[in-house]
């Protein structure tokens, strides 16, 4: 399998959705198999904090990730070295197909930009997608592992929510949702990567949220930085902020989440992912059991490289 990274670097700026506070992002070209990381270039030390799931410390409204005990972070405790509100920018490099990226960052929460992903992605066509450098002494380390077949299923489910990774021929995600409100409704949307683009399908969803809830995530000091700019917002009334993009915006841009959250894997494995009413957090567990079955297959060597066989 090949690896690919960014052909350029490119830069933006904006305000993060909870924090409020302007960040700029700088997402930099990644030798292979370095996977998709960042840098608190803010922070003495500049501690690297992967993209990865065992780093994720938080999943509440949106997920954050929190550096380990690498030596660059010794001067911190580990709650201090964090990034939050990380997956829209991850969805956006893992839906366009770049797998090793260093993303630079002087602050502690992602800009949420439109509140979609359309401007990472479109960042993203501007520098161009090329193959990973193989990293030095690369003479001695084994071929890429072929992608990872999901043999049988595993999910997660809380009452009626749920997510699973069930066996399929090719990598497909399917979300459903199901809202009282009637603008929202129940809404279902299934994307195939090899079918449609993310950059068509999924990138220009933006977050969505309920007039009724502004107020009491205001009150708990979250979503400091949203506006009807940057997130759709329902009222009883219907949207206080047409046109959608598309007619069934928020089903997808849950999708454009999942995507994101388990991006957390590396390359998604081969399978269909199918997601009912669920969250950052569920969608984070279900990241967790399979990078566990991943995690022992590596260990085992085995020659088919089946997940939960
Ligand atoms: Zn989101």
């Amino acid at each position: 399998m090949t690896n690919y990274t960014l052909g350029a670097n490119f830069e933006r700026s904006g305000i993060g959705l909870h924090s409020g506070i302007t960040t700029t992002v700088r997402v930099l070209p990644a030798v292979a198999r370095t996977g998709r990381y960042f840098v608190r270039v803010d922070l003495p030390g500049m501690p690297v904090i992967p993209a990865r799931v065992e780093a994720v410390s938080t999943t509440m409204l949106s997920t954050q990730l929190r550096a380990g005990n690498g030596e660059n972070s010794a001067n911190f405790s580990d709650s201090e070295v964090t990034v939050g509100t990380v997956e829209h920018l991850l969805a956006a490099l893992a839906g366009s197909g770049v797998d090793d990226a260093c993303i630079e960052i002087d602050g502690s929460e992602l800009p949420l930009l439109d509140g979609s992903a359309l401007a990472w992605v479109k960042a993203i066509q501007e520098v161009g997608i090329v193959e990973s450098e193989l990293p030095q002494n690369s003479s001695n380390l084994s071929p890429l592992a072929s992608p990872m077949f999901v043999g049988e299923p595993i999910w997660v489910c809380r009452d009626d929510v749920f997510v699973a990774a069930l066996p399929a021929p090719m990598t497909r995600f399917t979300y459903g949702i199901d809202f009282e409100n009637p603008a929202i409704g129940n809404q279902w949307y299934s994307w195939t990567p090899e079918q449609e683009h993310f950059a068509d399908a999924i990138a220009p969803a933006r977050t969505f949220g309920l007039a009724n809830q502004v107020d009491q995530l205001r009150d708990r000091g979250l979503i400091k930085g949203g506006s009807l700019e940057n997130a759709l917002v329902c009222g009883d009334q219907g949207w206080l902020n047409p046109p959608l993009r598309f007619s069934n915006e928020p089903v997808r841009h849950k999708l454009l989440d999942l995507v994101g959250d388990l991006s957390l894997l590396g390359k998604f494995p081969v399978a269909h992912f199918l997601a009912y009413k669920a969250s950052h957090n569920l969608h984070i567990q279900l990241a967790r059991l399979l990078a566990r079955q991943i995690g022992a297959w590596d260990v085992s060597r085995q020659s088919s490289a089946v997940i939960g066989n």
